[in-house]
């Protein structure tokens, strides 16, 4: 069994991707930040190729940069103590590429995962590196062994995590009831169920979710019709 995290053990998550604030240049956090609890070793969160792997100005500091097999992603894990992979060097999850560190532009020991997709050798966008780990999207402590993968040689963004699908226009609430501030998800809204059945108010029995684009978690009345 393997993760698409960095960390193996407890971790914890300090900053969630797309954070907003005037620390990044962007305007918003470009990446996710974890804290590896039970151990420093930073582990490759794919199966592909190192291509990437030394000192940034930039403010990554130590880092690597993986490309994903079959795709156009890449992966970069910054702030590293040190480095134990070379450019050219294939990886898969169970490999360890290096040591977390605080290295870089940072305020403490922590690994800085990223995820941009390219397209013609150009970074066009930056994904959600919580949702390509394959966790919460949310500040908190958790342990790997939760977010599972079923084969460590899949390519696929498969996780244990529960999703479905909204098949109808859905209010995500900020508290469980019909009282709670709502947020309309459009049909096709994909949602990581974090828990089913958290209160019975208003008539519904209510979930708690998260829509895996935005991150926003909250809570969704269930109905016959409400997922596909
Ligand atoms: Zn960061």
């Amino acid at each position: 069994m393997a993760t698409r995290i960095c960390f193996t053990g407890k971790f914890k998550e300090t900053c969630e991707y797309g954070r907003k604030g005037n620390l990044w240049k962007s305007g918003y956090h470009g990446g996710t930040d974890l804290v590896g609890l039970d151990s420093e070793k930073v582990y490759s969160v794919c199966n592909g190729t190192v291509e990437r792997a030394g000192y940034d100005n930039g403010g990554f500091g130590n880092y690597v940069r993986i490309k994903e097999d079959n795709s156009e992603k890449r992966i970069y894990l910054a702030h590293l103590s040190k480095i134990y992979v070379k450019a050219g060097q294939k990886v898969t999850y169970t490999t360890v590429v290096g040591l977390m560190g605080d290295t870089g532009n940072t305020t403490g020991k922590h690994t800085h995962v990223e995820i941009r997709e390219f397209k013609n050798g150009v970074a066009v966008k930056k994904l959600n590196a919580s949702d390509y780990m394959g966790i919460p999207n949310k500040v908190g402590e958790y342990n790997s062994s939760d977010y599972q993968i079923g084969n460590s040689s899949s390519t696929t963004n498969i996780t244990q995590i529960k999703q479905k699908v909204f098949a109808v226009n859905t209010n995500i609430r900020e508290t469980p009831g019909l009282n709670g501030i709502a947020h309309l998800y459009l049909p096709g809204t994909t949602v990581n169920i974090l828990e089913e059945n958290v209160a019975n108010i208003d008539g519904y029995t209510w979930d708690k979710v998260e829509s895996v684009v935005t991150g926003r978690v909250g809570y969704v009345a269930r109905t016959d019709t409400r997922y596909k």
